[in-house]
This record gives structure tokens, sequence and C-alpha cells, in this order.
């Protein structure tokens, strides 16, 4: 590809609009243009990442013995009936109605159809197991559409679902398929974390998720992992070992104290000079729209999934100051945020570090006053809700656990019965009894993954994609196209290179050669040749993106080291 030809046109500055690194270089380096929000062109840079991407994960996915097929985007509205999940999917399902008044759905994902198609087809136990994959774009209408691709409306995924005719079965395919998603992700490039992501609860579903390994500012998950032992959660699901800390509040005598201004921990921590580990905190949400009360150990934070996850419920949000006015009056209270404590009659949680507050303080539901040297009420739901913190320790080993960034980019689910039951898709076993199948899912963000490869990949100049999904492997720039000599070698090493499989493209453009250099580590070719003065002396110089390695070397030696690197990667 000539580098004039390239559809493609850098841009000076970083949009203005976007908050992380990958949205602000892709729409930099000109992979991609925002149609709508969380709507996005992937231009013909991003469409060669992707491509490869997706070239990997079906390789990998075939190899692991499952078969690709395409389903229907547009789905009817009756199917998602069937399983239950069209009154509670939520906004994120995009609703539309055709010219009859049907009413349809666009596909966030595909567990209904698939489960149609298998019951269809799948009549006996000999038809399977079976696992059945596809890469298609979707369609989510996120409350939050932001971070470029990382976080769209429409996107790219993989997935698949696996059918069995036991949990046995189920199992093996599960495992088959985390070894897989391990090495797709290798392939990319790719550091990976498999983490898990289901509460951990008996009878739970089980899940795992792979995190690509960030910056902490840049994913949109933080991952605690242990260099110790081979634990590795989400902040989601995350649990700890907590450093000893007090938490006898040593207040023997229980009364009522002033505690003017005192809204916040801090503030009043500092008013009573105690630690905030003596302190009850007391919160209100609202949990699919009544009002919980949920108490923790002051110096510790809530995790809303977990709250959720205990709660047993859709949705959840901290209760606004009006919400909490009106719960303080429905119970004869008059006390503004700040100064909350438990009530009696309202539904109450709270977390596992509250069991050990002795003598503390809490708020009784009075503006400016609290109790010093109280005592825990009765309390029947109790469950770790408590979001795991920098500096705490390793659930299993007990060593500190470091945190790091995170962006999931696949997941795998044991679905078991859920949809094969509510769906009634069903196969006769070896006895003629008929069984619902046992189902997995697994899935691939394939556009996050190429942001997450940014993500990881790049430095104040660009992108630094690793070689087996960069758009193309090399460019090689000329430094004055006027010179003949230059030109020449570069010419010929082009043809060389292309030759030998490499995809190269070569810039042929009449631009200062600064101006060459800033696109080349903008866009992230892996390897970068320049022919410039020393050409005359037959040496050009080989720049490595990844290391920043700069060379003087031979042309030949140059192409030959690509034709290398390529090769290696079996690109
Ligand atoms: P998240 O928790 O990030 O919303 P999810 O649990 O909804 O993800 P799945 O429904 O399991 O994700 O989708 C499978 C994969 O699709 C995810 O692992 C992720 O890589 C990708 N994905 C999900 N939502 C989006 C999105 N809005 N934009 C881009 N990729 C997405
Ligand atoms: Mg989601």
């Amino acid at each position: 590809m000539k580098m004039s030809k390239l559809f493609i046109q850098t841009l000076r500055e970083f949009p203005s609009d976007a908050e992380v690194i990958s949205h602000k270089m892709l729409i930099r380096a000109g992979y991609i243009r925002k149609l709508s929000s969380g709507i996005y062109s992937y231009l013909p840079l991003m469409r060669r990442v992707l491509k490869k991407i997706e070239t990997i994960v079906r390789e990998e996915m075939d190899a692991a013995g499952a078969q690709e097929l395409l389903m229907p985007f547009v789905q009817p509205r009756e199917l998602w009936e069937e399983s239950g999940r069209w009154e509670v999917y939520g906004k994120e399902l995009m609703r539309l109605k055709d010219r009859h008044n049907h009413e349809m759905c666009l596909g966030p994902t595909h567990e209904e159809v698939i489960t149609a198609v298998a019951r269809d087809s799948i009549k006996s136990y000999k038809q399977m197991p079976v696992n059945l994959y596809q890469i298609q774009s979707k369609f989510r209408d996120e409350v939050r559409p932001r971070y470029g691709l990382l976080r769209g409306r429409e996107f790219i995924m993989k997935d698949a679902y696996s059918f069995d005719v036991d949990q046995a079965g189920l199992d093996r395919e599960y495992q088959n398929m985390a070894k897989t998603y391990t090495k797709i992700f290798e392939r990319c490039g790719l550091e990976t974390k498999m983490v898990q992501s289901d509460s951990g609860a008996i009878g739970g579903s089980v899940s795992h998720e792979f995190m690509v390994i960030t910056d902490q500012d840049s994913g949109e998950n933080d991952v605690f992992y242990c260099n110790s032992c081979d634990y590795a959660a989400n902040s989601n699901h995350a649990v700890s070992k907590l450093p000893e800390v007090n938490t006898d509040g040593g207040f023997i005598e229980t009364k009522i104290v002033d505690t003017p201004n005192t809204k916040t921990i801090e503030e009043l921590a500092r008013f009573l000079n105690i630690q905030p580990s003596v302190i009850l905190k007391t919160l209100v949400y609202i949990a699919d729209k009544e009002p919980v009360l949920v108490l923790i150990r002051a110096d510790k934070s809530i995790e809303e999934t977990k709250l959720m996850n205990a709660l047993g419920v859709n949705e959840i949000r901290i209760a606004s100051a009006e919400e909490i006015k009106e719960l303080m009056r429905k119970h004869g209270f008059d006390a503004e945020p700040g100064f909350i404590g438990p009530i009696t009659g309202v539904r109450t949680i709270a977390d596992e570090t509250v069991r050990g507050l002795k003598n503390f303080v809490a708020g009784i539901n009075q503006t400016d006053k609290h109790m010093t040297g109280a005592s825990l009420p009765e309390i029947n739901h109790y469950a770790d809700l408590r979001l795991v913190q920098a500096g705490e320790l390793c659930p299993q080993c007990g060593k500190p656990l470091p945190i790091t960034g995170g962006i999931e980019v696949g997941n795998i689910f044991k679905l078991g019965t859920k949809y094969s039951k509510s769906m009634n898709a069903v196969f006769l076993d070896e006895n003629s009894q008929s069984k619902p199948y046992v189902m997995g899912c697994y899935g691939i963000g394939i556009s996050r993954t190429a942001a997450a490869a940014v993500e990881a990949c790049h430095d104040e100049n660009g992108i630094k994609w690793p070689l087996a999904i960069a758009p193309y492997h090399a460019v090689i720039v000329p430094v004055n196209i006027q010179d003949a000599v230059q030109t020449e070698i570069a010419e010929k090493l082009y043809k060389e290179l292309q030759d030998a499989g490499v995809e190269a493209v070569l810039d042929d453009r009449v631009e200062r050669a600064g101006v060459k250099f800033k696109d080349a580590d903008l866009i992230g070719f892996p390897f970068r040749i320049t022919a410039g003065k020393t050409a005359a002396d037959g040496l050009v110089e080989l720049k490595t993106r990844s290391t920043g390695e700069v060379e003087t070397v031979t042309p030949e030696e140059a192409s030959s080291r690509i034709i290398k690197n390529c090769k290696r990667q079996g690109t």
C-alpha cells in the first residue's frame, strides 16, 4: 500500500470529547470515526486490525472443535418472552416495531436464538457435544456509552454457545474454552488474567472474565491478583483479608453527643478524635425502587455489584437527598444525610466488617448528633459487601494484594439449563428420557479487544500495535523522495517485503520527514525502515516501535529481520 493512496487522515490534536487513550488515539490516527453516541465507522486501518483479531479467534475456535454460524441481528419479541428476558433485560435492549406493529429487538446477545436453533436440530444425546459460534455486530443501548470502542452501543462480538448432555460435559467444554481464550489473547500479543467473576456461592453460576492488564487509570475495572498464589478477581467480586485495625471505640458509656457540622466520616472522626474504623456508616440505597439501609465499618466502602447480588435485585443506586428526607419523614425523623443510623422496620443489610465493631459511634437520625458507645442493633442479613482496596491482603495466602487496571475482553459462563428449561429445549438421553441441554456461553469483544490493545500498548507518540494485530507490519520512509538512491532503495525494499508476505506501506508522500515519522509512530507500525542520507553508503535505519530501538543496518538485514519476525508470529 502506498501511503498517498491509503484512506486515512491523521489529526493534529486529540479529539476533545475523548477520555481514554484508546479513544483519543484511534480517532487521531484515523482508525475510527464517530457517527453517533457509541456508534463508530471502522475505517480501513481499523478494519484490518479487527479482521486480524477475528482470524485468530476463528482459527482457535475451529481448532477447539467449535463451528461457525451466523444468526439474525433482528429478533422477535416472542422469543425473548419464552426466556422471560423481554421484561427483565431493561433499557439496554433496543426495541422496535416493524410495519405490522410486530415488536422486535436488535440482538444484544444470542442465547434465545441459539437455543431456538438447537431446539429445532438437536434431538438426541448422540448429536452432542456441540459448540456453535458467530462473529457479529451487537447492539446494546448502554446507559453510558463512552471510552470509544471500549463501551460502544454497536460493537463486534464473538459469541459461542455449547450444548452438552450433562454437567460433566459442560465442565469439560468450559475448560476447553478457558484454554482457547488464553491462547487467543496470547496470539493477539496481549497479557490477560483469567479472573473469577461469580460470587463463588455454592449453587450460584460459575463464570470467569479475561482481563487485559493495563495501567490502573485506563481500565474500566480494577483487578486484584496475587503474585504469590493464583488468586485473581476483578473489583466487583474480589475478597480480601483485612490488616488488623482497632475496631473498639472505647466508649464505655452509651450517650448521645453533639457533633455539629460533621456530615462526612472525616469530619466526624476529626471532631471526636477517633479512627473511622470505630464508626458505623449507614447508607441509604434504592434497590429496585425500595429503600434499603446498608451498614459498613466507616473506613471501608460498598461494592455495588456485591450489594446488588446480596439483595437479589436488578437495579441499585444511592438514594438522593430528597429520597432520604422522605424516608426520615416516614419514620418520624428529620435528619440530614450524614447523620443517618439504623432504623427499625426498614430493610437492612450489613457488611461483615460491622460484626467486629464495639463501643462504637453511629448516627441516630438526628442532625448534628451521634451516639457514642453504641452497640449493634439486631441485624438479620450480613454479607460481604466490601470494595477491596489497595493494601489489603490476599484471601488465599495472606500476602499483600496488588491492584492494577483491567479491561474485560472476554468471558465464559456456565449457563446450565437456564435457557433450555425456560424455552423447553430438550433432547432424548440414552434411556429415551427427555432432558434440557446443559449450556455454556463464551463471549469475546472483538472491537473492545482492539481498543484494549491500544490501552495496553502505546506511548505518548502513538500506538505500539502487537505485530499479530497491527494493520500493517512495516512502513518504509524515503526521507527525500526527490533523491533517486533513497527512493530506489525504498521501492526495492517495499517489493521485497511484499513478496515475502509482509504487509508493508511505502510512505511516498511529498511531506517533511518529521511529519512522516510522527504519523508512523501515531499509527503504530511495528517496524519502520528509513532510507535517508546513509542510503548512498548502502545503509538504512530500522526502528522497532515496541522498544523504540533504532539500528543502522543494510537494507537486506532490515528486510530479513522483519520477515523473520513476521514468520515467527505466523502472520
Ligand atoms: P460489561 O460488564 O463490560 O458490560 P458484559 O458482561 O455485558 O460486559 P457480555 O454480555 O458477556 O459482557 O459480552 C461479552 C463481551 O463483549 C465482553 O466480555 C466485552 O468484551 C464485550 N462487550 C460487552 N459490552 C460491550 C460494549 N458495550 N462495547 C464493546 N464491547 C462490549
Ligand atoms: Mg454489559
